[in-house]
């Protein structure tokens, strides 16, 4: 078979030159933020706050409050005020809401893209193509559900289950919270969510938005803070459903926190990826593939591709193209409008990050930087890169990193593939490329994975239901399916 030959080495400047094209929309962000608590934002029972930064710069954005057991207690009783009246409410009326919300965060897209950008450090591309779009996307997906349950679970009365403690991480922060708060409105629950401590802000900015659409205060409420205050919302026993996107760990003291209760649990956990690629795949567009799979948003994605195994055949043309491909990559200013790969999240993040590359390369892993353009001088940033020389029992093909680190493997047959791509204790997405469909279905169908991308990554859409196996944790968002933890279904 023949092929295209890789592109020529780029010159001394690699890949393309570009002006520097910086989004420019203004944002306002206060000097403080209370909590949201029943339609108002109110300080820290004790005053405690803490600082936000744009890890793209080091600087302060803002402080926040944050939340101790009398924030969450307040939080918790305004949720339970705000109940009966809320589930009560015709769900055609309750999707009312849910249309008003997603029509806002659509007339704010912008605001809230830059916003996005400044707190958590991803490039504006992402946080104005993916967050925001996708954050409205669900208001309306799920506004169309709210006067359609009994359609959802025929023969059954489907009931709000109560109060929702939400907690969510910080790589997608207001997508999170949409993905979240959605069907649990649609469904007739009132809400405490909790942001992530390094990206409170758009939350913080949906409660405004929640305000001008005026949605009875209580219904949603937002308390901020780190760990400690996301433990003592899940302690509360007037939380009727827990539901967590985060790390492993967590995910498995909140199983510990609601054991022996019958308050209900959804864990969205980590992910150890595998994408593997065919000989007989298109490879510039696996080579797309690949690049968006792990270095999209930083490799900050619970199902990054963060595992590639390719088909021996073609292992050394296929990295040859990657090697090319990574050098044009555009790192730096998440502002910018030609950026690709953004900050690190935070300074813990990038520690986290940079153990892995020290162990990588202690277990004999070989480390390919590629991309060699300098970086900024102040914030978090690290290099995207993979290891080649890594075997499956090596660290970073079991753990997850959360960053631009790609671990490369190779296989010879189909079987082995499968083998490989399930030696893993996550179970949450998988990517296959190739020409052949027979071949996609056969693979697919034997991958122990929540989702499975065949010739793409990392698309999503509110009515496709998203969620892992094994240690990648249970239950569903999105789609019909994402409903049912948020109701009880009465016979
Ligand atoms: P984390 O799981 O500690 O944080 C996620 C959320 O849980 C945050 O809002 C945090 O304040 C809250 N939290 C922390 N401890 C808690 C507790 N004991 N009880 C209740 N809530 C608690 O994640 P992290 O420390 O920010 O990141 C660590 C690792 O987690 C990352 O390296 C990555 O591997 C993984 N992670 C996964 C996702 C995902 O989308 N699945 C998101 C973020 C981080
Ligand atoms: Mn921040």
């Amino acid at each position: 078979m023949s092929r295209t030959k890789s592109p020529p080495e780029p010159a001394a400047a690699p890949g393309w030159d570009y002006a520097p094209a910086p989004e420019t929309a203004p944002v306002e962000i206060a000097s403080r933020y209370g909590h949201f608590i029943a339609g108002e934002f109110v300080p820290a029972a004790d005053g405690a706050e803490f600082a936000t930064i744009n890890p793209a710069t080091e600087e302060e954005l803002s402080r926040v409050a944050r939340g101790g057991a009398e924030d969450v207690e307040r939080a918790v009783a305004a949720a339970r005020r705000a109940l009966p009246r809320w589930s009560r409410l015709p769900g055609r009326e309750r999707a009312k809401y849910l249309f008003r919300i997603a029509r806002r965060l659509q007339e704010r897209a912008r605001e809230l893209a830059v916003l996005e950008t400044l707190d958590g450090g991803k490039p504006i591309r992402e946080s104005r193509d993916v967050d925001v779009p996708e954050a409205a996307r669900h208001f309306f997906y799920h506004a169309g559900w709210a006067d359609k349950l009994e359609f959802a679970f025929p023969g059954r009365r489907p009931k709000p289950v109560g109060v929702c403690g939400q907690i969510i991480p910080w790589n997608f922060p207001l997508l999170m919270a949409a993905w979240k708060l959605a069907p649990a409105l649609a469904c007739g629950n009132t809400v405490v969510l909790k942001p992530a401590e390094t990206t409170p802000l758009t939350a913080l900015r949906l409660a405004e938005i929640l305000q001008e659409c005026e949605l009875p205060p209580g219904v949603v409420n937002i308390v901020t803070g780190d760990g400690e205050t996301g433990a003592a919302l899940a302690a509360h026993r007037g939380v009727r459903k827990i539901a967590f996107t985060g790390s492993t760990e967590v995910g498995k003291k909140l199983a510990a926190a609601v054991a022996g209760s019958r308050r209900r649990l959804t864990l969205e956990l980590g992910g150890k990826s595998a994408n593997i690629v065919c000989e007989d795949a298109s490879l510039d567009q696996a080579v797309e593939g690949v690049i968006d799979a792990i270095f999209f948003n930083q490799g900050h994605v619970c199902c990054a591709g963060s595992r590639l195994l390719v088909q021996e055949s073609i292992l050394e043309e296929f990295l040859e193209k990657l090697d090319w491909r990574l050098r044009s990559l555009r790192v730096g200013d998440p502002l910018d409008k030609n950026t690709d790969v953004g900050a690190i999240n935070s300074r813990a993040q990038l520690d986290r990050i940079r153990t892995y590359l020290r162990i990588g390369l202690e277990e004999g892993g070989r480390l390919h930087e590629c991309h060699d353009q300098p970086l900024p001088a102040k914030g978090f940033w690290c290099r995207p890169c993979y290891f080649t020389n890594v075997q499956p029992a090596d660290t970073l093909a079991r753990e997850e990193v959360f960053g631009p680190v790609l671990a490369v493997m190779s296989f010879r047959t189909p079987e082995e593939a499968i083998a490989r791509a399930n030696n893993t204790p996550y179970g949450l997405a998988a990517g296959i490329w190739s020409d052949k469909g027979s071949r996609i279905f056969a693979l697919a169908a034997r991958l122990q994975a929540g989702v499975v991308w065949c010739n793409t990554y990392n698309r999503f859409d509110a009515s496709s239901p998203f969620g892992g196996y094994k240690e990648s944790g249970f239950g569903r968002e999105g789609g019909r399916q994402g409903l049912r933890p948020y109701l009880e279904l009465e016979r």
